[in-house]
């Protein structure tokens, strides 16, 4: 009996002794600094940073392998934050918010064809590139409303796209998502919008939407230095923007496709009663 508990005994402390020698051995060292960096990111998971969610743009902080501004749902004040863990000089970005470029609601655009495949714009546009005459208007079946991850988008009665300005950070993921890059990131301080995304030229413009550019230059000529063309689209030049000249270029607009958005930030984008 005794000689069975000293060799049980044995065998015990024999077993503790491995494993806190591999506990030891294999054990992984974390970083304090990982679970820091976990704690003031945004949690949200949404992949905005480029990397698979929270806990792998952590590790590439620590890396050194990403930089420190790619958490756009933490805005500001989580860049100061992984700033102070990682120890290093940061510079804000200019916060922004998605505009839907395109006002071309069942009224205003014609149909191609009568869709009635799967509820994702992506597999819309697959079918003769899409069911819209306008080759680069909102489809309406809110692949981006899907990808949201703040809830920040939906589809309004016209059938497009509209944003809840108060809700979207900015991470630009419904702009990835659109096949139609009708979507575009813009700063959240600019309140006027050329909101056509269309580059073709006016007269077949004309034939698919009442709503579309039709690359008049009027706001160039209106407003030199706040808007440019690309194609026949008229487009922002954010940054540039003079208020004066802008509410002119709004008003001389002949289709109306430049848009004035109210401040309200929890305005969505574009539906009449929110635009001045
Ligand atoms: S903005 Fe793009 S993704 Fe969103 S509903 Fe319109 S076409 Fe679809
Ligand atoms: S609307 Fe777009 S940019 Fe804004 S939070 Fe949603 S996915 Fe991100």
């Amino acid at each position: 009996m005794i000689a069975a508990t000293v060799v049980l005994g044995g065998l015990g402390c024999l077993a503790a002794l491995l494993l806190a020698t591999a506990s030891r051995r294999f054990s992984v060292r974390t970083d304090p600094r990982h679970t820091a960096l976990l704690e003031v990111l945004a949690g949200s998971n949404c992949g905005a940073c480029g990397y698979p969610g929270c806990d792998a743009y952590a590790r590439a902080l620590l890396a050194g392998t990403a930089a420190p501004d790619l958490c756009r749902p933490g805005g500001t004040e989580t860049l100061v934050r992984i700033g102070a863990i990682l120890n290093i000089a940061t510079t804000p970005r200019q916060s922004q918010v998605a505009v839907v470029r395109c006002q071309g609601g069942r009224q205003q655009a014609r149909p191609k064809y009568d869709y009635r495949g799967l509820h994702d714009c992506r597999a819309a546009q697959k079918l003769a590139q899409g069911p819209k005459l306008c080759p680069a208007g909102c489809l309406g079946l809110g692949s981006c409303v899907e990808i949201c991850p703040f809830d920040a988008l939906f589809i309004d009665d016209r059938g497009l796209a509209a944003v809840d300005r108060g809700r979207c950070t900015g991470c630009g993921l419904c702009v990835s998502v659109c096949p139609r890059q009708v979507l575009t990131l813009a700063p959240a301080e600019a309140t006027v919008h050329v909101l056509c995304n269309s580059h073709d030229p006016g007269g077949k413009v004309k034939t698919y939407c009442e709503a579309g550019c039709i690359g008049c230059r009027l706001c160039l000529k209106t407003a030199p230095g706040c808007f440019m063309m690309e194609d026949f689209l008229a487009v922002v030049r954010y940054g540039n923007e003079d208020a004066v000249t802008l509410a002119a270029a709004v008003r001389r607009c002949p289709t109306h496709c430049i848009r004035e958005i109210a401040g309200t930030p929890a305005a969505g984008n574009v539906s009449p009663e929110q635009v001045l």
